[in-house]
């Protein structure tokens, strides 16, 4: 019998959590990092902080491919492909990106004049809730920087791999409404961009599938030639409550969706 893929089953569930257990050590080690923002000293400090944090992310990315680079190999063995594959590992962002990102994430700690219109309800905040702010928001950044490192690797290995025929996104239970729904696409396949030159090879259909916001465990898991794929139980669950709630009401389909989750105890209990 043909093996089976899924975006469920134990395999996808573990390197799930296993990427979920990186980011809780990045959180526990940013949180290390909190003491070099000196409030006194804020212009000279955060760009300091900017940097050690970006050290960070590039140390957790790299841990991050790695695991999902080992994931891949282990699922195209349970996948019974033969022939060599090397994995490439996907790189850390480029440096600017991870400044920028942690500039923007930062951005309402400085003082601003409170009579000026422009000045948000949130800048007008003390400084200890500013920076409290800036925090959470930096975290939520940083892991997805760092997660998408491993999904990247993920996606980039079925890309160059004569073997993987597409992706699919595994989402958690207690996954948020967009996830979920991306979830039920299932198998989104790669099509070769011209004959015998799978280096060209393209992915069809929704690229939303790939799209992650912050503070977002979705994984990518990879497809092979001679799987059959079949839906999880629960993304299955979930594409049937979207076709009878929300599919008839387009322009308020994920807000249906959402709904219809939650009153058929789908949602996550916040
Ligand atoms: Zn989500």
């Amino acid at each position: 019998m043909a093996p089976t893929g899924s975006d469920g089953g134990r395999a996808a569930d573990a390197q799930r959590r296993a990427q979920r257990g990186l980011t809780r050590f990045l959180m526990r080690d940013m949180r290390g990092l909190r003491r070099l923002i000196i409030p006194s000293r804020l212009e000279a400090s955060v760009p300091e902080w900017i940097e050690a944090v970006r050290a960070l992310v590039e140390q957790y990315g790299s841990a991050s491919a790695s695991l999902a680079a080992d994931y891949y190999e282990a699922e195209r063995v349970a996948a019974l492909v033969t022939g060599r594959f090397t994995v490439p590992l996907v790189g850390p962002p480029p440096e600017e990106q991870v400044g920028n990102s942690l500039r923007w994430a930062t951005k309402d700690i400085w003082e601003r004049d409170p009579d000026d219109p422009a000045t948000t309800e949130a800048q007008r905040q003390p400084l200890e809730v500013r920076l409290v702010q800036a925090e959470k928001k930096s975290e939520a950044v940083a892991q997805k920087l760092v997660t998408d490192q491993g999904r990247g690797t993920v996606r980039e290995a079925v890309h160059q791999d004569r073997a993987a025929v597409g992706y699919a996104r595994a989402a958690a239970l207690g996954a948020c409404a967009f996830c979920k729904l991306m979830a039920t696409r299932g198998l989104t396949y790669k099509s070769a961009g011209s004959a015998g030159r799978d280096v060209n090879s393209k992915f069809t259909g929704d690229a939303s599938v790939v799209k992650f916001h912050d503070n977002c465990h979705c994984q990518i898991v990879p497809v092979f030639k001679g799987q059959r794929f079949e839906l999880s139980d629960h993304a299955r669950e979930w594409e049937r409550l979207y076709r009878d709630y929300a599919a008839p009401y387009p322009g308020d389909q994920l807000n249906r969706f959402r709904q219809a989750l939650a009153d058929h105890g789908h949602m996550p209990v916040l």
